[in-house]
């Protein structure tokens, strides 16, 4: 099933990209199994899957360690608190959640300890949910000043989680949006920020994401089935 489900993913992705002239090469598809049991992880991984993305950092400790591969990476996708930042500085490949200047300095200062430099996006909440975290647009390009100032962190770009909605060109101007705000933001060429990650579109949006720009995207029902929470 997983591998069906992966390959309508890949097909749908492949035809946005060619519709584009984007070379499928440069959207990242993140598997996010977030609830989901190691055996449907095996699944994926067998299918092909490499990246998996979670939300919650004993999720991700957990299948860290029952889930050794060699050539696998996790994201974390979710909320991250401070206090949890140690458990998986060293584990992830990339932290798509940073909100606020605290928590950057936290992941700088476990970074440093570990010896390792934390790959990091900066969420932003475009459509000013207040049910979602993340900084406000206008906020962002303050936030990455002070940000990237700090040791052992780079900030590869930024993420954001639309709205939930049932035809996606709603999420169309939210997407253009971050777009615009990451070339403004790598304009200003600041050390240790790249601004190569667009981390957005999920399950219900992705292929208005890519058509807007979206480098990452992080799907999780078309490719595991609904969560069971
Ligand atoms: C759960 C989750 C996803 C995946 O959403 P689907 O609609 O199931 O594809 C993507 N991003 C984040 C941050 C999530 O928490």
């Amino acid at each position: 099933m997983i591998q069906e489900n992966l390959n309508n993913i890949n097909k749908k992705i492949t035809e946005t990209c060619l519709k584009m002239a984007i070379d499928p090469k440069n959207v990242v598809l993140i598997n996010v199994s977030k609830t989901k049991p190691l055996s449907l992880l095996e699944e994926g991984y067998a299918a092909g899957m490499r990246i998996f993305g979670e939300n919650k950092v004993q999720e991700i400790c957990d299948k860290y360690e029952q889930f050794k591969k060699d050539d696998i990476q996790w994201h974390m996708i979710g909320h991250l608190q401070r206090n949890k930042v140690k458990y998986i500085v060293d584990k992830v490949a990339l932290i798509h959640s940073v909100d606020s200047y605290r928590l950057a300095e936290t992941i700088s200062k476990e970074a440093k300890k570990k010896n390792v430099v934390a790959h990091i996006l900066i969420q932003v909440n475009v459509a000013q949910e207040d049910s979602k975290y993340g900084l406000e647009t206008a906020e962002v390009m303050d936030m990455v000043k002070s940000i990237h100032q700090l040791e052992h962190l780079k900030i590869e770009g930024l993420m954001t989680i639309a709205p939930f909605v049932e035809n996606a060109e709603e999420n169309r101007p939210i997407f253009k949006a971050m777009y615009q705000l990451s070339v403004d933001i790598k304009e200003q060429n600041l050390d240790n920020v790249s601004m190569d990650v667009l981390s957005m579109g999920m399950t219900n949006d992705f292929t208005v994401a890519i058509e807007e720009g979206a480098t990452m995207i992080r799907i999780g029902t078309a490719l595991f089935g609904e969560r069971n929470y």
